[in-house]
């Protein structure tokens, strides 16, 4: 077995998406987005165990959605990410709905259907003031009509995304509920059942009005808030799922006033005992929290000692600490009273939770218990 591995906590990842559904109430379906390794907590498994609490789920390009396909998944599958023409007879294989934002990428599509005389799947994105990528809200109708002129397509959705939905006292996100509701109520005119969507996290946890016809949460599922946690509504049984766990790999004593790892970036102050743990920079546990991150051993905190390698890394638990050769080592997560989280990491690297996650790569393998 591995020693260093992640694990899943299936039962709260699972309870996350139920209380997420009852938050936003009946009638309104969820999507999981489970793109970039479901944000860390690893495709293939989440796909499998969210499967039936949820309407959709969402991946950033073909080959993750390929790979839900691959192991069985039947749910609707939608694709956030822009196409190439190379891609479109897999993305239709595969049963996966496309996004589009431009008339030029739905030409292509049409182009291919009609040669082939098949259909694809289509969510058409509007720009409602990311100004990433999407059709202008005021040339939404256009393509929205250019779409349903081309039997071809068929328009599943009409989605837009938010800019700033973890500042909630800032005017952005009214303005693009605003906007993109009178995208919604065009299409709805012309065709009811198309399933308008616009709300992430932040949308889900503070901005009731974003709902529309279906959500898209992906860290508020996997158990973070983006902003302050809820306390009030069913939300507050939202947990992270995740955590990460290595074993002691060596003990050592090493002398007063040595160096421990690259450069000698630490130096030790007295006789002291020093762990080695198996996991490093080549995890994608990042190098910046080299003499800054933290572990729990034993009911003990302690911080990284030197410079983080690729493989190891090195842990001074002082004259008297204990550990020893197998003992488990939380890196991310809870044991008894302590806890590491993944909130405290990304403050001390400067970054967000999302970077922190997606950032754990397959090299660790995900348990899921
Ligand atoms: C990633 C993504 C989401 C989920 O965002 P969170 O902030 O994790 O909730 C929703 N919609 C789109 C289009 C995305 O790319």
């Amino acid at each position: 077995m591995h020693p260093t591995q992640i694990f899943i906590n299936s039962q709260q990842l699972v309870s996350n998406l139920n209380s997420i559904r009852q938050h936003v109430g009946d009638g309104i379906k969820l999507c999981l987005p489970v793109k970039a390794n479901a944000y860390g907590h690893g495709l293939a498994g989440v796909s499998k165990l969210a499967e039936p609490h949820v309407d959709y789920l969402a991946v950033s390009c073909l080959d993750e959605g390929r790979l839900l396909r691959d192991i069985g998944i039947k749910k609707p599958i939608l694709v956030f990410g822009a196409f190439d023409e190379e891609q479109i007879a897999g993305l239709i294989n595969h049963d996966l709905e496309v996004t589009i934002s431009s008339q030029y990428k739905a030409q292509l599509l049409i182009k291919f259907c009609e040669m082939y005389r098949v259909t694809c799947k289509v969510h058409i994105k509007i720009d409602s003031g990311m100004n990433r990528v999407g059709v202008r809200s005021s040339s939404a109708p256009a393509l929205i009509d250019y779409v349903l002129a081309h039997p071809c397509l068929d328009l599943c959705g009409v989605y837009s995304h938010l800019a700033a939905s973890d500042e909630i006292d800032k005017p952005l996100t009214h303005i693009q509920i605003e906007q993109f509701g009178h995208v919604a109520q065009y299409v709805k005119s012309r065709k009811p059942d198309v399933i308008c969507h616009l709300a992430n996290s932040g949308g889900v946890a503070y901005f009731a009005e974003s709902y529309f016809d279906m959500v898209r949460p992906g860290l508020l599922s996997y158990g973070y808030f983006p902003a302050h946690p809820i306390n009030t509504s069913p939300l507050q049984a939202v947990k992270p799922c995740f955590s990460l766990i290595t074993r002691v790999s060596y003990f050592k004593v090493v002398y007063a006033n040595s160096g421990i790892s690259y450069n000698h970036r630490y130096k030790t102050m007295y006789d002291t005992r020093v762990v080695t743990l198996p996991i490093g920079y080549g995890d994608g546990y990042r190098r910046g929290l080299s003499n800054l991150g933290e572990v729990i051993i034993r009911g003990q905190k302690y911080t990284i000692s030197g410079t983080i390698c690729m493989d190891m890394l090195m842990v001074d638990i002082g004259s008297n600490g204990e550990a020893y050769v197998g003992d488990k080592v939380v890196l991310i997560g809870r044991s008894g009273e302590l806890e590491i989280t993944i909130a405290s990491i990304a403050a001390k690297l400067n970054t967000i939770i999302y970077e922190v996650l997606v950032g754990l790569n397959e090299r660790i393998p995900r348990v899921y218990y």
